[in-house]
C-alpha cells in the first residue's frame, strides 16, 4: 500500500480475505499507527512530510524492491492518480492496482477529459472549449455564456484551484488566483472555464472495468453534502435519481470508459441541475474516500475487484447482476472545527468509541492514545450505515452518531448530528450549497 491511514487498512483487509500477503509503508509520523500491525511486513519511508515519504517515488519503489512486492495499491489522494508513478511501477514491474497509465494521463486532465466528454455527445457543462489563454479569453467566454461562471484548475482535486467568478472583476482577480493555487498544488498553473451551475447535486457513477473491455457501473453516489467543494455525507442511491435517469447516468460513464479502455476501478462525475439535467465534469481513476456507500448497496467489495482486475482476472459480475439493494449513507468524521471554517484540528484522541450494532459499518485507523499528524488529511474515520430505505438509514445514522465518542480533539459529529434532523435533509432536498446556506453564518 503506497498509502496511510483509513484507506491502508481497508486495502489491508481486502488482501487478508484474498490471502495476499501486504508490505505498508509508513512515515516517521505514522510509526506507532495500530494499523501497520496487521500488515504482514513494514517499511518505514522518511519523515512526516508527504513530500518526503508517501509522495516520494523512489522511495516507495525501493521499500517495494526490498519486499519483492508483486504489486502496489495507491489509495487515493498522494500517487493514486500520478501517472509517472504508474509508469515507473510498470518499468519495474510491479502491477499498478489501478487504470492504465494511458487512462490516467487520458482522464486526470479536467479539460482534456471535458472535451472528449463533449466529443463523444455526454453533456458537458457551458464553458470554454479548451484551456484559457488568458484573462482576455476568460472574460470573453464568460461574457457569452453568461455569469456565473467557475474558473478550475485542469490539474485540480480536492476542490482547491477553484474560483467562482460574478462578474468582471472578480473573474479577472479569480483568474489570477486559481492559477496561483493550481501552481503550488499542483505545479501546474492552467485552468478552464465552465458555468457556475446554482445549486447543483454532485451525482457520481462507479464504474468497473476488465483488460477484455467489459465495462459495468454500480450505480450513483449523491455527494452534494459538500463544504468548499469537498465531499462530507454520501449516499447510494441518490434520492433524485430512478431507474432511468441511473441508466442515462451509467450509460454516458460506460461510454466515456469504454472510448478510453479504461481498466479497474473509476468514478465519473456530473452536476445534476435543479431541472433534471446533468452534465459531466470530471473522472477520478482511483478508488474514492466514499465507496463504502456502493460496497454496501451492491454487496461488490470494491477492493477486492480492484486487486482481481489488476491480477489480470475478467469482471466477476456482469451490469445485470448488479442490484441496489437498499440505502447507504456515510459520514467522514473529520477532526475539524465547522466553526472555524472547518480548520483541522490534529492532537492527541483520548476517548473513542465508535457506533456498531445493526447496520453500522465503520472505516477507521485510529483508536484511544492516538495522535493525529498535522501533515496529512484530517479524515479519521468514515461512519457508514446500510438499511432497508433511506428512512430508515437516517434513523440508524442518528443513532450511530449519538453513540459516537471521540475525546480530544473536535471533529465534525456534532454537525451531522444536526444535518439528520435537518427538515430538507429528511426530505432529500441536497445541494452542492446545503452545508454553507443551512449550517454556516455568513
Ligand atoms: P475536484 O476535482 O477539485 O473535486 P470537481 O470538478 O470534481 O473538482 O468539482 C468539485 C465540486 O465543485 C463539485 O462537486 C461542485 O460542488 C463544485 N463544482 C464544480 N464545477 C462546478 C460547476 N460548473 N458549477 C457548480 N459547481 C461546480
Amino acid at each position: 500500500m503506497a498509502n496511510r491511514g483509513e484507506i491502508a487498512l481497508r486495502i489491508i483487509r481486502a488482501c487478508r480475505e484474498l490471502e495476499i500477503e501486504t508490505v505498508a509503508v509508513y512515515s516517521e509520523a505514522d510509526r506507532d499507527a495500530p494499523y501497520l500491525q496487521l500488515a504482514d511486513e513494514r517499511v518505514c519511508i522518511g519523515p512526516g512530510p508527504g513530500i518526503r515519504s508517501y509522495l516520494d517515488i523512489p522511495k516507495i519503489i525501493s521499500a517495494a524492491e526490498i519486499t519483492d512486492v508483486e504489486a502496489i495499491h495507491p489509495g487515493y489522494g498522494f500517487l493514486a492518480e500520478n501517472a509517472h508513478f504508474a509508469e515507473v511501477c510498470q518499468s519495474c514491474h510491479i502491477q499498478f492496482i489501478g487504470p492504465t497509465v494511458e487512462n490516467i494521463r487520458a482522464l486526470g486532465d479536467k479539460a482534456s477529459a471535458r472535451r472528449l466528454a463533449r466529443e463523444l455527445g455526454i453533456p458537458v457543462v457551458p464553458g470554454s472549449n479548451s484551456l484559457l489563454a488568458s484573462e482576455e479569453e476568460a472574460v470573453k467566454v464568460a461574457q457569452e455564456i453568461g455569469y456565473p461562471v467557475i474558473i478550475k484548475a485542469t490539474a485540480g482535486g480536492g476542490g482547491r484551484g477553484m474560483r467562482v467568478a460574478h462578474n468582471d472583476i472578480s473573474l479577472t482577480s479569480g483568474y489570477q488566483q486559481a492559477r496561483r493555487e493550481a501552481e503550488n498544488a499542483f505545479k501546474n498553473p492552467d485552468v478552464y472555464l465552465e458555468k457556475y451551475v446554482e445549486k447543483p447535486r454532485h451525482i457520481e457513477v462507479q464504474i468497473l472495468a476488465d483488460s477484455y473491455g467489459e465495462v459495468i457501473h454500480l450505480g450513483e453516489r449523491d455527494c452534494s453534502l459538500q463544504r468548499r467543494h469537498q465531499k462530507l455525507i454520501e449516499e447510494c442511491p441518490s434520492p433524485a435519481v430512478d431507474a432511468a435517469l441511473r441508466a442515462r447516468l451509467g450509460d454516458a460513464a460506460i461510454t466515456l470508459a469504454r472510448a478510453v479502455e479504461y481498466r479497474n476501478a473509476g468514478t465519473v462525475e456530473f452536476l445534476l441541475d435543479r431541472q433534471g439535467n446533468f452534465f459531466f465534469i470530471e473522472v477520478n481513476t482511483r478508488i474514492q474516500v466514499e465507496h463504502p456507500v456502493t460496497e454496501m448497496v451492491t454487496g461488490i467489495d470494491l477492493v477486492k475487484e480492484q486487486i482481481l482486475i489488476a491480477s489480470g482476472a475478467p469482471l466477476r459480475h456482469a451490469q445485470k447482476d448488479v442490484v441496489l439493494r437498499g440505502a447507504s449513507i456515510e459520514c467522514r468524521i473529520n477532526a475539524e472545527d465547522p466553526s472555524a471554517g472547518f480548520k483541522p484540528v490534529p492532537g492527541t484522541i483520548t476517548r473513542f468509541v465508535p457506533s456498531g450494532g445493526p447496520g453500522v459499518r465503520v472505516d477507521t485507523h485510529v483508536a484511544a492514545g492516538y495522535t493525529i499528524p498535522p501533515f496529512y488529511d484530517s479524515l479519521i474515520g468514515k461512519l457508514i450505515v446500510h438499511r432497508e430505505n433511506r428512512d430508515e438509514a437516517i434513523a440508524t445514522m442518528r443513532r450511530a452518531l449519538d453513540e459516537f465518542v471521540v475525546e480530544g480533539v473536535q471533529t465534525t459529529i456534532p454537525l451531522y448530528r444536526e444535518i439528520f434532523r435537518h427538515f430538507h435533509f429528511i426530505k432529500g432536498n441536497l445541494n452542492t450549497s446545503f452545508i454553507e446556506e443551512y449550517f454556516l453564518d455568513a
